[in-house]
């Protein structure tokens, strides 16, 4: 017999509420969380074939503040999220998320070894590369540095291509 004991955490079809609790162990697991950004995860689960892992989701106010960085407020605001992607090197998780037209603040984070995406409101998408600690803006002057090859489109192909042999 199935009990739940649970409420329905389930806010799409590949996310529950859980993913996105913050993660500070401080507060209760209360959270915002932005529709927009939802579906754009939705859009890189469906381009990747793959799971979409939360690293970071929802951060209490509390939290950023420790922090402090100004990046975070996303985070509190519910429209950020820190990514990984199954069987997808951290660079093409960065590239990928370029094709989601949600996401309007795309970051790489090779300390971490994850991509931020965020929907911020702003005309032109902000897109950056963090080493070290230290961000780096990626533009048109820069961007064949850190993206040097074309946007994977989905094809049949890159759907069912899910073995070496
Ligand atoms: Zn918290």
């Amino acid at each position: 017999m199935k009990k739940n004991r649970r409420p329905n955490n389930k806010i799409s079809g590949h996310f529950s509420k859980r993913d996105f609790v913050c993660r500070c162990g401080h507060c209760n697991s209360a959270i915002k969380i932005s529709l927009g950004l939802i579906g754009g995860l939705e859009m890189l689960r469906a381009l990747s074939g793959n799971r979409v892992n939360i690293i970071q989701g929802y951060m209490c106010p509390d939290a950023a503040e420790k922090l402090g960085s100004l990046k975070r407020n996303y985070y509190t605001m519910g429209v950020a999220a820190d990514i990984t992607i199954d069987n997808v090197p951290v660079i093409d998780v960065f590239r990928m998320a370029h094709q989601v037209p949600e996401f309007r603040g795309i970051g790489l984070n090779l300390d971490k070894q994850c991509v931020h995406v965020d929907t911020r409101k702003a005309p032109d998408a902000v897109v950056w590369v963090e080493e070290h600690n230290h961000l780096v803006t990626v533009d048109d002057t820069n961007r064949h540095r850190y993206i040097p090859d074309p946007i994977p489109v989905p094809s049949a192909d890159f759907f069912s291509d899910t073995s070496d042999e």
